[in-house]
């Protein structure tokens, strides 16, 4: 790509061959070209309307459904701090949250305002921007029941609110235009008292611990459930439980999770996915689709680009 010289002038930071490890759970992939962090709206609206258009350009909140690939990410990636991470109240039951908050600030604010309705929040590693891109749920809740509209930067510098239909929202995916960055989103809850509210918050705490890998080098649920069947059963019939590749292992805990157990490679755990996949296509028919973003390069394809 371009030297840094013609990239935009920035007011945040931008740096050039940025690891990318640090910045995701699974703690394993390669480096952005660029990381970007914005000073403010003006610096990304005013940075992504002057960047040549064929530079691709991706958002990345706390990496907690993605691997990125060994050969890293081109382009510029885009990371929401500070300045995107405020969550105000705006009615009764509404709040307003930057893109860049976490599940955990979203939820606090909203019980002690009285808002109940986000407390699934609480149990989704994540920021606002990832949650409106997914279309992240728990507990029979998702962002789509919740969301009102949302702020978004468009890859040639524009704000545009969409509503929350405008999205078209379906299970852990949202039609959300390539490059966008989410920089806030408005979402309705309903009334509630503080302590019920706290009360659920610390249900669904007590019930994630006890079922998920929560302090592993993860990414989440790999496998989207398909319809009627619960990925994790399938891979567990499918006999994946604790299956190892290179540096990466099957949880133990709960069979739709990976891990990053002994220095894997972006590729170790891509390839267990896929062998998992394989494995459960042949025990039960079912086509597992991938859930966990799977962005950049691999190591090979950075290798023929740089020869
Ligand atoms: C232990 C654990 C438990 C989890 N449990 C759940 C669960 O119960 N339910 C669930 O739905 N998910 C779950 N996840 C997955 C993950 O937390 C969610 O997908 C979350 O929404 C990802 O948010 P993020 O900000 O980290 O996004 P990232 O992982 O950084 O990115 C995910 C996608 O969102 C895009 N994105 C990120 N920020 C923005 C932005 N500002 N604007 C536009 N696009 C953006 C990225 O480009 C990428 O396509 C879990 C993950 C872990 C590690």
């Amino acid at each position: 790509m371009s030297e840094a010289a013609s990239l935009p002038q920035v007011a945040g930071k931008l740096k050039a061959d940025a690891p990318l490890a640090p910045l995701v759970w699974f703690k394993s992939g390669g480096a952005a070209e660029w990381l970007f962090e914005p000073k403010d709206l003006a610096d990304l609206q005013g940075f992504l309307r002057d960047l040549d258009p064929s530079v691709p350009v991706m958002a990345l909140g706390l990496g907690s459904n993605m691997i990125v690939r060994d050969g890293g990410v081109p382009g510029v990636v885009i990371r929401l701090g500070k300045a995107f991470a405020k969550v105000t109240r705006v009615d009764e039951v509404t709040l307003e949250c930057g893109g860049g908050a976490s599940g955990i600030l979203v939820s606090s604010i909203a019980r002690d305002n009285g808002i109940a309705g986000v407390e699934f929040l609480r149990s989704i590693p994540g920021t606002v921007g990832g949650f409106v891109r997914m279309n992240g749920g728990a507990y029979g809740v998702e962002v789509k029941d919740v969301l009102v509209d949302c702020d978004v930067v468009l890859r040639d510098g524009s704000l545009v609110t969409l509503a929350n239909a405008d999205l078209g929202y379906t299970y852990r995916h949202s039609e959300l235009p390539e490059g966008a960055v989410v920089v806030a989103a408005r979402f309705k809850g309903r009334a509630g008292e503080p302590d019920t509210i706290q009360a659920e918050m610390d249900r669904i705490s007590a019930s994630r611990e006890a079922s998920q890998p929560l302090r592993s080098k993860t990414g989440g649920s790999t496998f989207k459930n398909p319809e009627g069947h619960k990925a994790w059963q399938l891979v567990d019939e499918a006999g994946c439980r604790g299956l190892t590749l290179g540096g990466a292992q099957v949880s133990e805990k709960h069979t739709n999770f990976l891990l990053n157990v002994a220095e894997a490679t972006s590729s170790d755990i891509e390839a267990l996915g896929e062998e998992v996949r394989r494995r459960v296509k042949e025990n039960s028919g079912v086509t597992l689709e991938w859930e966990i973003q799977r962005v950049g390069l691999s190591a090979e394809a950075r290798s023929e680009l740089t020869q």
